[in-house]
């Protein structure tokens, strides 16, 4: 390719696209789903929402929309905001016992009046497709986990289906929290990785960072991680959803300048997002293969 004199080849990193990997995901989900049916179980999820909260109303939604696709069956629980405690951790117990229902997922976050570790703690960690009970972190944290956190899996799945290794790489999170940094630090852990976590109280987090082979950010600021944090060829995937004032998504990865040094990267929106809503399928075949013996 010829280039007009002073014009300079730009470098262009390979953009990762959740949306196709997470279709394959569905789709492979499918298949394994048609063929428990063969065998004459329906794999099943029940979904429940409390309250009205419209972004949480839009992911449950999203969440029956895939099980449909997959040919998971799902039962639909939304509760009036008023419920007590008792009232939804009755519901689960119900759900525990009920040999239909193959996972369980409460969507966060819970009125104020209701406990959510408790409601989470009552889920029986067999059902627990969102990977969030502690004895499921256990299990990852020694690298056994079958139920895995749904975000941090869908980073792995990311970075693996791109066609990267993780073995001996320098891999490093920002972000420590339950949900997406901690898990995904234990996942990269045992691929294999070699792995720092920063967190806010991390003294000169670009330095960390530059070492980078691999880099996650789950931080909750919009572009956070800038060009010069980052080494040239870093595989970058960006955990990050903010809302600006425009109205935008944007990540925690300033996508623009990191972009010209990676070489793998995640967009915001198209990258992490539609993943966590395939692993959540993925962890109900698991459940179900796993509660039937199969
Ligand atoms: P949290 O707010 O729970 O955690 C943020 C982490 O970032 C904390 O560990 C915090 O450190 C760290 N942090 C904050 N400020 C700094 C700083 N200045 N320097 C270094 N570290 C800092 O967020 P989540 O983990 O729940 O989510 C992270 C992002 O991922 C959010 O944008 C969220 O919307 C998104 N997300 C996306 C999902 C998806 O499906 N794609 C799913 C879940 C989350 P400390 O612990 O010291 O406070």
């Amino acid at each position: 390719m010829k280039f007009k004199r002073g014009l300079v080849k730009r470098k262009m990193a390979k953009i990762i696209d959740g949306k196709t990997i997470s279709l394959d995901i569905k789709n492979e989900v499918k298949q394994i789903a048609e063929n428990l049916v063969e065998k004459g179980v329906k794999p099943c999820l029940a979904v429940i929402l409390v309250g009205q909260n419209p972004a949480s109303q839009v992911y449950v939604r999203n969440k029956k929309t895939a099980c449909e696709y997959c040919g998971i069956k799902s039962l639909s629980y939304e509760l009036d905001e008023s419920i007590s405690e008792k009232e939804l951790l009755d519901l689960i117990d119900k759900l525990n016992e009920n040999k239909e229902c193959n996972g369980i997922l409460v969507q966060l976050p819970l009125p104020k009046h209701i406990d959510e570790n408790k409601v989470l703690l009552r889920i029986s960690p067999e059902k627990d497709v969102d990977g969030f009970h502690p004895y499921n972190v256990g299990l990852l944290s020694i690298g056994k986990a079958e139920l895995k956190a749904c975000t941090p899996a869908g980073c792995i799945e990311l970075i693996k289906r791109s066609g990267v290794d993780i073995s001996g790489k320098n891999c490093v999170v920002v972000g420590r929290s339950n949900i997406v940094g901690k898990p995904v630090s234990m996942l990269l852990l045992a691929e294999n990785g070699t792995v720092t976590i920063c967190h806010s109280k991390t003294k000169d987090i670009k330095a960390v960072c530059k070492e980078a082979d691999i880099l996650v950010a789950a931080v909750g600021i919009p572009n956070f991680i800038k060009g010069d944090m980052v080494k040239e060829g870093v595989v970058v995937i960006d955990v990050g959803i903010n809302r600006l004032e425009n109205g935008k998504l944007c990540g925690d990865v300033d996508f623009e300048e990191v972009e010209k040094k990676a070489s793998y990267i995640t967009p915001v929106p198209g990258g992490v997002g539609p993943m966590t809503i395939a692993m959540l399928m993925k962890n109900c075949i698991v459940a179900c293969k796993n509660q039937n013996n199969i």
